[in-house]
């Protein structure tokens, strides 16, 4: 899999995460990492404290509603 938002600007990247809200593939310079409190299960996550790779506007949308 290729980073997701590399791809958009037409360069070539492997992903090494995936976002863990929406699933895009993310290169190191694109993945946010952020530690979330048990709770969203998202796609067979397990329910712990653990940190969590965010894309961009994933972790956006998390440091907004905290
Ligand atoms: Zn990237
Ligand atoms: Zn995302």
């Amino acid at each position: 899999m290729n980073c997701y938002p590399c791809a958009r600007e037409n360069m070539d990247a492997a992903a090494v995460a995936i976002c863990s809200v929406c699933g895009k593939g993310l290169c190191l310079d694109h993945a946010v990492e952020r530690e979330l409190p048990l709770v969203q299960r998202v796609s067979g996550w397990v329910d712990q404290s653990l940190v969590h790779i965010l894309c961009a506007e994933c972790a956006e949308v998390k440091t907004l509603t905290d």
